[in-house]
């Protein structure tokens, strides 16, 4: 099994720093919560976060829906928010949008329930030509070709998520 590089390191680092700067010049430098979809976004949301000189909330969510590299085509629910973000300017920070089931389940979950005053979607990936649900991310990092993906937050059964660049698996 070769791992290729799809995205490098410094790549990403400078993509990351120009949507940080994208989001803060769209909020007008007012407090922003960053919503990280638990376990594979939190590299990327530490990182977007740190770049920021705005104020910055961050807080977590974790459903699952996938095992291997399959869709397993449902949502379980695992772990819900802590903080309080009725009327804040909300952003779910997500690693890589797919069929997009994820995030048209929680952004409903979101508005529904937590009644933010703005709710935006952050991707570090998009992979367009898999999508089911029509949902349009606010920021996209890079559009990706349909590969099964690793590194930089996202696993192949929970390994390779500390690849500091975006690969895919060659057999
Ligand atoms: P969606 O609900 O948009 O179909 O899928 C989103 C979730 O599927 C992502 O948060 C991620 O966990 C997983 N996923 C989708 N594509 C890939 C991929 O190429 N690599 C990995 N590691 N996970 C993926």
């Amino acid at each position: 099994m070769r791992i290729n590089t799809l995205i490098g390191e410094e790549n990403i680092k400078s993509r990351v720093k120009e949507l940080a700067d994208e989001i803060q010049k769209d909020s007008n430098g007012e407090e922003v919560v960053l919503i990280a979809i638990l376990k594979g976004s939190v590299f990327f949301a530490t990182e977007l976060a740190k770049q920021m000189s705005s104020p910055v909330i961050m807080d977590f969510i974790k459903v699952s829906s996938y095992s291997g590299t399959q869709s397993t085509g449902k949502i379980s629910f695992k772990l819900d928010l802590s903080e309080n973000v009725e009327n804040k300017n909300v952003i779910i920070v997500e690693d890589i949008v797919d069929t997009g089931r994820t995030l048209t389940y929680l952004k409903d979950y979101i508005l529904i329930n937590k009644h933010p005053k703005s709710l935006k979607i952050c991707t570090l990936l998009d992979k367009k030509e898999r999508r089911e649900f029509e949902l349009n991310p606010d920021y996209v990092g890079f559009d990706i070709p349909d590969k099964f993906v690793i590194g930089y937050g996202l696993d192949y059964d929970e390994k390779y998520r500390n690849l500091p660049y975006i690969g895919y698996i060659e057999q």
